[in-house]
């Protein structure tokens, strides 16, 4: 951990008791055991917890050992600040808020296929790419693993439904929270809890490539989504600030690392920017340079940018995606343009965060400490 991650320390690294949903079924264990119960009694908690259930309806467990859980332990769902829904496709918006009043989005989607619920891993973001609403205003903290866990449970909680995959894809870059984001992993994934498949979860990251070689040898086989959207040092660096660190050389380097070590095919996310990244040439080199530094299978997902009106950035129409999609497949690259849900509920993540700030600032009606 560097001293800046120490700066920005979790609630569970700043209170003092154990948050015993971040904690795996055998930690459980121990944690229960210490506080004068039969070890199976973790199973049984930890299968409530993946519910989403408060302490007072997990009714085989005892009103003593319930009451200890309360007074020894931290068990904070997130509750829903703000719920929206889509008229057009039923996509379901959370604004979540979290024990110290910081808030985070989770996207509910519903795909014939299944459904899939988008988290956030940070409150805020440090990246600073240039069209993102989720870093104007910087990096609050990490999300302990329960948090990105509570996001999931609340979820499946509220709609009734199971979560059939999960995409971290909402605020903040999961591979700067590292070590919750690995422990959320196994935890949402364990078949005690959850139980959610990771072939059925995809990571998305900015591209921090020592990151990404790290995420290959942690036996965990998710999608890894890379975040790429120019195909070349000048553009990248313009639009993402990350890219100065690590840059697209390094960055389909590790990529390739990632597929080479667990056979899971690498896609990349590339949003269309009007002017900026759209071009038939920007298509001709993306595909260059992805054959090149690739050399294995991969795919493109192409977005059309969401415009958010601080960034002064605009999106292209339709028929130039579909243009630029086509001049990629011409040159053997699989490109899809993904399709929009909940357009009318500004599905994507980062906007509902920025407006409650934006309500704190003008003193609005909240009456939380953050959001
Ligand atoms: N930090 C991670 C995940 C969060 S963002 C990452 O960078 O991948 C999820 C995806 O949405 C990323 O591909 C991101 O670049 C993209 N994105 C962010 N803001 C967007 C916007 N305004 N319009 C379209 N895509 C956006």
């Amino acid at each position: 951990m560097t001293a800046e991650d120490a700066a920005v320390g979790t609630v569970a690294e700043r209170t003092a008791r154990p948050d015993f949903m971040s904690m795996t079924p055998e930690e459980l264990e121990a944690f229960v055991v210490s506080l004068g119960e039969k070890p199976y009694r973790a199973g049984q908690l930890f299968s409530w917890m993946a519910k989403g259930a408060p302490l007072d309806e997990m009714t085989n467990l005892s009103a003593p050992f319930r009451k200890k859980l309360a007074e020894y332990g931290e068990y904070r769902l997130p509750v829903i600040e703000k719920k929206l829904v889509s008229r057009i496709d039923g996509t379901v918006k959370y604004l979540f808020s979290l024990a110290d009043g910081e808030c985070v989005e989770s996207v509910f989607m519903r795909y014939e296929h299944g459904t899939s619920l988008c988290v956030s891993s940070q409150a805020g973001c440090a990246m600073g790419c240039k069209f993102c609403a989720s870093t104007l205003n910087g990096r609050v903290r990490n999300l302990t693993a329960s948090e990105i866990l509570g996001q999931a449970a609340a979820a499946a909680r509220d709609t009734g439904e199971r979560v059939d995959g999960i995409v971290l894809m909402g605020i903040g870059e999961p591979l700067d929270n590292y070590d919750n984001v690995i422990r959320f992993l196994r935890l949402v994934s364990d078949s005690r809890g959850m139980g959610i498949g990771l072939r059925h979860i995809s990571l998305s990251t900015c591209g921090l490539a020592p990151r990404i070689r790290d995420l290959a040898g942690e036996g965990l086989p998710v999608t890894l989504s890379v975040s790429l959207h120019a195909p070349d040092d000048e553009t990248r660096s313009a639009l993402m600030p990350v890219n100065r660190r690590y840059n697209v050389a390094e960055l389909l380097s590790a990529c390739r690392f990632y597929f080479e070590k667990t056979g899971r095919r690498v896609s990349f996310e590339y949003t269309l920017i009007a002017g900026r990244n759209d071009s038939r040439e920007d298509a001709g080199r993306l595909a260059a340079v992805l054959k090149d530094g690739m050399r294995c299978p991969c795919h493109v997902n192409l977005i059309l940018l969401n415009e958010v009106a601080e960034t002064g950035l605009s999106t292209p129409d339709r028929r130039r995606a579909e243009e630029f999609r086509r001049e990629l497949e011409k040159r053997g690259i699989n490109a899809t343009i993904r399709r929009r849900l909940g357009s009318d509920i500004n599905a994507s993540c980062g906007q509902l965060r920025l407006q409650k700030l934006a309500e704190k600032d003008a003193g609005g009606v909240s009456e939380r400490p953050v959001c």
